[in-house]
């Protein structure tokens, strides 16, 4: 049994070390066309704000230590083709710039997603920048070394996250959005605001309506030319999406989905028999809509590879689907969602109801409480839990997300998480913890 992996970060090397654990005698090669294996790309913004020391640290293993686990990687490897007829793929040496055709019994495409640069940011301009990998993290870093003023495109969590590692490194940020607010595609209108102030008392000066229509700067970017006009900058960091690595998928007549990432079965198997897809690449089912979604995050993309590995060694395994839950952290400020928002559930013509909670996030008389806002989603009638939002002063708090997230995959309703049997101490909730008051008011 011969298991080629394409891509060695998340997805991939999930898979590999379980498909190794499975099946001692499987020979599994994995091709990653970069530099870098098996490391934590959701660290790359604290590499840069100074809170991890070094890029090196986000990496969990090397090629080496893999190699000697059993499973062989090859680094700088490009697989430029599928043949799914012969079983092969073709694979680029971009070191010795070789290509040779390999054989496969099982193939997981784990490729990622790339990140979306529009028209105006294709360009040779010295200091202009996405944040997808390592390299991508160093070539950033080396900017941040010499620039004053940096401007962020992109409101979203990498956006928001960059903007306090900037301003951490002394540098002037102005972040423009497109849209009316800030992580927008996170969060319902009533909470936006709130990550929009803390930005902005973070030093952060945040444009939103703004449209940018191109750069400026010769050899060096100098500026960022919008609608509302010209924001001087001598950093550029374009955050406005990713999409999905696809291409080999399409080569290898694999059908992708309407959220234009790769289709698969709960096994992690594609339309073509032998051929798996795991991680960002690759879409999902939202477990309280049953809908297709393409929602690429860390720990769907692991769990995915660990399902394709435990499959692709003979195993089965299969992967539940996702909540789409989420969080980060904009300086103070924790913000996490889990399930459907108001506005999703609306769009999605559900029945749906919010009520929302102000509170403290440990008891109000104990030193360390701070506020924390929960908007909590359900169906109305039913009282079935959609989903909730949360925002809080001390950034921890809002982890209580996987409260909600946990009983959204059981179809629970706000009564069942009324009847939750929280933990409780005054320095770490209230005695009806803020989650259980904001279910007493939906149900
Ligand atoms: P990737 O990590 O993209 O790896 C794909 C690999 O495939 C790449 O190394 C690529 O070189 C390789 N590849 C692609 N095509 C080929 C080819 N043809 N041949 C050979 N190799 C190929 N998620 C969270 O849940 N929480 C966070 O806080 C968070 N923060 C993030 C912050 C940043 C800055 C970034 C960039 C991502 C963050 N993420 C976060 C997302 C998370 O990192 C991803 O979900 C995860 O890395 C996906 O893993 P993957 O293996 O599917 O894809």
């Amino acid at each position: 049994m011969r298991i080629v992996i394409v891509g060695g970060v998340a997805a991939g090397m999930s898979a590999a070390s379980r498909a190794r654990r499975f099946s001692p005698d499987a020979q599994i090669v994995v091709f990653d066309r970069g530099e870098f294996v098996s490391y934590g790309a959701c660290g790359l913004p604290y590499v840069i704000g100074g809170e991890v020391g070094d890029f090196g640290d986000l990496v969990a293993r090397t090629p080496e230590q893999m190699r000697a686990r059993g499973i062989g990687v090859r680094t700088r490897h490009e697989v430029t083709g599928v043949d799914a007829r012969a079983a092969t793929v073709t694979v680029l040496d971009r070191e010795a710039g070789r290509t040779t055709t390999e054989p496969f019994d099982r193939l997981l495409l784990a490729t990622g997603v790339s990140a979306v640069r529009p028209a105006w940011a294709q360009t040779d301009l010295g200091g202009v920048h996405v944040l997808r990998d390592i390299p991508d993290g160093r070539a950033l870093e080396a900017s941040v070394a010499g620039a004053r003023r940096a401007c962020i495109v992109g409101g979203g969590y990498i956006g928001l996250e960059l903007a306090e590692a900037l301003r951490a490194r002394g540098l002037s940020v102005v972040l423009l959005e497109r849209g009316p607010e800030v992580a927008g595609r996170m969060l319902d209108p009533q909470l936006q605001a709130q990550v929009r102030e803390e930005l902005e008392r973070g030093g952060v000066d945040v444009r939103c309506g703004v449209t940018v229509e191109g750069l400026t700067g010769t050899g060096h970017v100098t500026g960022v030319q919008t609608d509302a006009g010209l924001v001087r900058a001598d950093l550029v960091v374009v955050a406005v999406g990713v999409k999905p690595n696809v291409e080999l998928a399409r080569a290898a007549g694999v059908r992708l989905g309407k959220t234009g990432a790769v289709a698969v079965n709960a096994r992690q198997e594609t339309n073509v028999p032998g051929i798996y897809s795991a991680g960002d690449n690759t879409q999902s089912t939202h477990r309280v809509t049953r809908r297709s979604v393409h929602i690429p995050l860390g720990l769907p993309a692991n769990r995915m590879g660990r399902v394709a590995g435990v499959n692709m060694a003979g195993g089965n395994a299969r992967f539940p689907g996702v909540v789409g839950t989420g969080i980060f952290k904009t300086f103070e400020l924790g913000v996490a969602r889990t399930g459907l928002t108001q506005t999703e559930a609306d769009e999605l013509g559900l029945n749906a109801v919010s009520v929302d909670v102000t509170s403290t996030d440990h008891a109000g008389y104990h030193s360390g409480s701070r506020p924390i806002h929960v908007r909590l989603t359900g169906e109305r009638g039913t009282g079935r839990l959609l989903g909730a939002q949360l925002i809080g002063r001390n950034h921890l708090s809002v982890k209580r997300v996987d409260v909600v997230a946990a009983l959204l995959g059981t179809r629970a309703t706000a009564q069942d998480l009324f009847d939750a049997d929280l933990a409780y101490a005054p320095p770490f909730s209230g005695v009806w913890d803020v989650l259980l008051v904001a279910a007493d008011r939906l149900h």
